[in-house]
């Protein structure tokens, strides 16, 4: 099928999963996940309707940015975000969804302090309490939200969530959990300097149970453009 096809598809079946629970299709944010692919697969996933692309690699992303591939489209990053790297992503993305440690958060303030500007992220929390994954633990998301408030040049607007790679249905759990702690900080932020609007879960294997359960965000790579080669392990 051709990447176009495979487009419609994707928003077809994040519309219907959404009416199936009485969600409105307009809440759901397809985030096209374009690690490795080129500057012109990038370019055509966005003449074919592709809004937000997410970027797992400072490296890749620099180099698309530098090629202005991703003209007309938003940029999120998605991936492992090492602190001597923060500097060539805050202020290069409209949101950093992947925020995995305090740590991170205070560099991501202090450059875009530097910078003059208001960064958007959201937090990652490891829903699966994975320790080869990164994230926060769930019971630190409370902590973590009120640690934002302290800082001036981020904006703290949800969660993001990669659970253990399941079966059909093995994540529907994680995703509901996730949707839990996310209504629930929502609750206890209602002073916040922003909304809490963002729930960035599920991916090609599971992003209708995603929809179900409340993402607004869904990140695709091989349902929109097929099997990936395999990653080189160095970032
Ligand atoms: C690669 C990636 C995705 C998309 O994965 P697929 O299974 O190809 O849909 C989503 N989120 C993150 C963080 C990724 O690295």
């Amino acid at each position: 099928m051709s990447l176009e096809e495979n487009i419609r598809k994707a928003k077809e079946a994040i519309a219907a999963a959404a009416r199936e629970v009485g969600r409105d299709p307009a809440e759901i944010t397809l985030v096209a996940a374009t690690k490795t692919q080129s500057d012109d697969t990038v370019r055509a996933a966005i003449a074919a309707g592709i809004t937000v692309c997410g970027e797992n690699r400072v490296q890749e992303m620099t180099a698309h940015l530098d090629a202005d591939a991703y003209a007309g489209a938003g940029l999120h990053f998605i991936g492992h975000l090492q602190t001597n790297k923060v500097r060539q992503v805050v202020g290069r993305v409209d949101l950093i969804e992947s925020v995995s440690s305090e740590h991170l958060l205070l560099a991501i303030e202090k450059e875009a302090a530097k910078l003059n500007l208001v960064q958007d992220v959201l937090l990652e929390v490891n829903i699966g309490g994975e320790e080869t994954k990164s994230g926060v633990l769930p019971d630190q998301v409370e902590t973590l939200f009120f640690r934002s408030l302290e800082l001036p040049h981020v904006r703290l607007r949800g969660l993001m969530a990669i659970p253990p790679v399941a079966g059909a249905d093995g994540n529907r759990a994680f995703f509901h959990e996730m949707y839990e702690i996310f209504v629930d900080i929502k609750q206890k932020m209602t002073d916040n300097k922003t909304d809490i609007d963002c729930l960035s879960m599920g991916m090609s294997g599971d992003y209708e149970n995603a929809v179900r359960e409340g993402a607004t965000l869904v990140r695709l790579g091989t349902a929109l453009f097929g099997p990936r080669p395999p990653m080189p392990r160095t970032m």
